[in-house]
């Protein structure tokens, strides 16, 4: 099996990646790191949980600290020359926590600026001088209207979940960049996903790229245990307060589809009395922060989240991933329960589906070749005379859940997440969901809580 030290990384480098217990490299990073070594442009294909964020983050510090104009310590006044945009605040944190974690026996720093939280200790941060600068685009932007930061001297520009940037409407916020720096550098190009929006992107970008594709995760969808537990719409609250007592669930991510949605799920959980809060982009960074502490350090229960805010999330060896609503685009069901199932761990991905879903259903079905069990759980017997309703999508949630762009408003309507441009006139409008043909499949049908107390949760 390859090892680190075989990429071209130096003694240094590789000693913090061993630090972190990691032994080989991921087939991206396996892949990335020579290519970013090399120093030319690299267009990558990959989903967060394949090791990404080391795939540039390693290789970024490799030529950083062996160039000639490499800083010989930490401390002294230094330009930024390497720049990471990442779509939300949460992913920014952590691909800095990263650059931080790897680069901890060269003598780089790091910083990350990102918008909802206040810009005097980051003009302070950019004053003192970083190497490698992970930022969101907006504030990124804010802070070069203030002229608080020094672009001139950037060598590697990185684009991470360049697709989810796009989707966010931060597509004018990326050229306007772009057009602030220098013209010579290495451009790194990272997307889940490939529409003619990111190919154009790519193509205005980068310069005869390395091109890298990684499978997607099908592996993780095949190790997490899926279920669906067809419930009538208003049986789905009372559902997961059942299965989340029954089970003695402690960990549990919950997906919504809208911002209030999340909400107002969380307030009926307090009542049951399950300790439960709520991230997505209307809470305050600090709202968010401690949720997810808490969460992490399994104080609270539940987290529930909408698509975009959940990005970037990672918890290693989640055990429960339930989608409250199904997502409207049916990558983001791979994406979600991605979410569990970390680093070869397995994990549960639990859907609750009203008869308003089915079509959604046999869309995921379909994107993952699989069908997936039906458990209809006793007393929560769906009416089968229900009329599918249309999916009421976002009244409430027209900014998307995210954040990052430092409350700059400029994500389109729609859904949030410019969904139609990417997906025209699939399960972006308002529609009408049809009950699969054959209607719901049998469902197999059995209450007694199978994996109770099964999984421990840090
Ligand atoms: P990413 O795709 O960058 O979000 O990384 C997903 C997870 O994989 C993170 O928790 C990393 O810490 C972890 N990871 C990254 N590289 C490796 C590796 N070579 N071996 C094992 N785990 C890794």
């Amino acid at each position: 099996m390859a090892s680190f030290n075989e990429l071209g990384l130096s003694e240094n480098i590789v000693r913090a990646v061993s630090e972190q217990g990691y032994t080989s490299p991921t087939p991206i990073q396996l892949q990335a790191i020579p290519a970013v070594i090399k120093g030319g442009d690299l267009l990558a294909g990959a989903q967060t949980g394949t090791g990404k964020t080391a795939g540039f983050t390693l290789p970024i510090l490799q030529r950083l600290s062996t160039s000639a104009n490499a800083p010989k310590d930490k401390t002294s006044r230094r330009p930024i020359r390497a720049l990471v945009l990442t779509p939300t605040r949460e992913l920014a944190a952590q691909v800095e926590e990263s650059v931080n974690t790897y680069g901890k026996y060269v003598p780089l720093n790091s910083g990350v600026i990102f918008g909802g939280v206040g810009i005097n200790p980051q003009i302070k941060l950019l004053k003192q001088g970083v190497d490698i600068l992970v930022a969101t685009p907006g504030r990124l932007l804010d802070h070069h209207q203030q002229g608080t930061i020094d672009l001139r001297h950037i060598e590697i520009l990185v684009l991470d979940e360049a697709d989810r940037m796009l989707d966010m409407g931060f597509i004018h916020d990326i050229k306007k960049v772009l057009a602030i720096l220098p013209a010579k550098r290495q451009n790194l190009l990272f997307s889940a996903t490939f529409s003619d929006e990111i190919k154009t992107l790519a193509d205005r970008l980068l310069d005869n790229p390395a091109m890298i594709e990684v499978a997607r995760r099908n592996s993780t969808v095949e190790i997490i245990a899926q279920k669906v537990h067809p419930v009538d719409r208003d049986k789905k609250h009372p559902l997961l307060a059942h299965l989340i007592k029954t089970h003695k669930w402690s960990q549990v991510l919950v997906f919504t589809r809208t911002k209030h949605g999340a909400n107002k799920l969380v307030e009926q959980l307090i009542k049951d009395g399950i300790a439960a809060m709520a991230i997505h982009g209307n809470k305050s960074q600090s709202a968010r922060t401690k949720a997810l502490a808490e969460f992490k350090d399994a104080s609270l229960t539940v987290l529930v989240a909408t698509d975009i805010a959940a990005r970037g999330i990672d918890i290693d060896q989640l055990p429960h991933v339930v989608n409250y609503d199904l997502p409207n685009v049916p990558e983001d069901y791979v994406h979600r329960i991605g979410r569990t199932g970390r680093a070869g761990a397995t994990g549960e991905a639990v859907s609750l589906v009203c008869v308003d879903e089915f079509k959604l259903l046999a869309d995921i079905e379909k994107l993952i070749k699989r069908q997936i069990p039906q458990e209809i759980i006793d007393g929560f017997i769906p009416d089968p005379h229900a009329k599918a309703e249309p999916i009421q999508l976002r009244s409430f949630d027209h900014r998307g859940g995210g954040g990052g762009g430092g409350g700059r408003g400029q994500r389109p309507a729609g859904n949030g997440r410019g969904q139609p441009a990417r997906t025209p006139g699939k399960a972006a409008a308002p529609q009408a969901a049809k009950p699969r043909p054959a209607g719901p499949r049998p469902a197999v049908k059995q209450s007694a809580p199978r994996r109770s107390g099964s999984r421990g949760n840090g």
